[in-house]
């Protein structure tokens, strides 16, 4: 017999979302996302990236269709229920990295654990771990604005990942970061991956959607394509 398949991370089942003037931002979209996997959700601006993100991340609810996070519905969920989801399952990362400005990298992350109501001490020991983690044992002390690009991206994704979510959400990482320092935060990404996390990217980055090992492609607020084949040669 073969075990049994853990359950999906997110599932989709004909999601809506139309907006007051009759915009269908997501047309009837049907996603499911499985433990370990790290996929792009890739597409133009106003296909429906953004949307799509918040409904994934239970800050918003479709108009009509289905959304099941970490085997809970969200229609059955008090908004109060969808932030604790939110709190416990979900880890966050920004274009613009959203840290706490004047407050140290250590505590940006034990911030990440603040729903756990762990005492401060713990949450900072677990921080300093994480923060090794990502390869900034050095800078635990720095406050953001003592931090490149690339190491405050590091920071909140040590925040994000600090309560080991059922699922990672990063929307357009690298997209104020230089070249090189997109590529490391991608390589954390992909090691993080390798290590368990599920993790989607969305990305309107051809090159960065082309690097990962399944792209979900999005064209006015539907799915067009859906491809776990290889990694494209060179793309990396
Ligand atoms: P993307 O993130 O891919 O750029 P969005 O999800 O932001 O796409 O937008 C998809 C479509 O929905 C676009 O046509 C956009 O104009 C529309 N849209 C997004 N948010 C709103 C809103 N709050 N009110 C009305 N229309 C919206």
């Amino acid at each position: 017999m073969t075990p049994p398949q853990p359950p999906p991370v997110v599932e989709l089942v004909g999601v809506r979302k139309e907006y007051p003037g009759g915009v269908a931002a997501l047309a009837g979209v049907d996603l499911t996302i499985w433990p370990g996997e790290l996929l792009a959700i890739a597409g133009p601006s106003g296909s429906g990236k953004s949307t799509l993100l918040h409904i994934v991340g239970s800050l918003d609810r479709p108009s009509t269709g289905t959304v099941r996070i970490a085997g809970h519905e969200v229609a059955d969920l008090s908004d109060r229920e969808l932030s604790a989801l939110r709190a416990r399952d979900l880890g966050f990362v920004f274009q613009s990295f959203h840290l706490a400005a004047g407050v140290s990298a250590l505590d940006n992350v034990a911030d990440g654990l603040l729903y756990s109501g762990r005492p401060l001490r713990a949450r900072r020991r677990e921080a300093a771990a994480v923060l090794e983690r990502v390869g900034l044992a050095d800078r635990m002390t720095h406050r953001p604005h003592e931090l490149s690009g690339g190491q405050k991206q590091r920071v909140a994704i040590a925040r994000a990942i600090i309560g080991e979510p059922a699922l990672l959400l990063a929307d357009e990482p690298t997209g104020a970061l230089d070249t090189a320092a997109g590529d490391t935060v991608m390589a954390l990404l992909r090691d993080l991956n390798a290590e368990g996390a599920t993790i989607a990217v969305i990305t309107h980055d051809h090159d960065i959607a082309a690097a990962l090992p399944r792209r979900v492609r999005l064209r006015d607020g539907l799915i067009v394509s859906d491809s776990r084949a290889p990694v494209e040669a060179g793309a990396v």
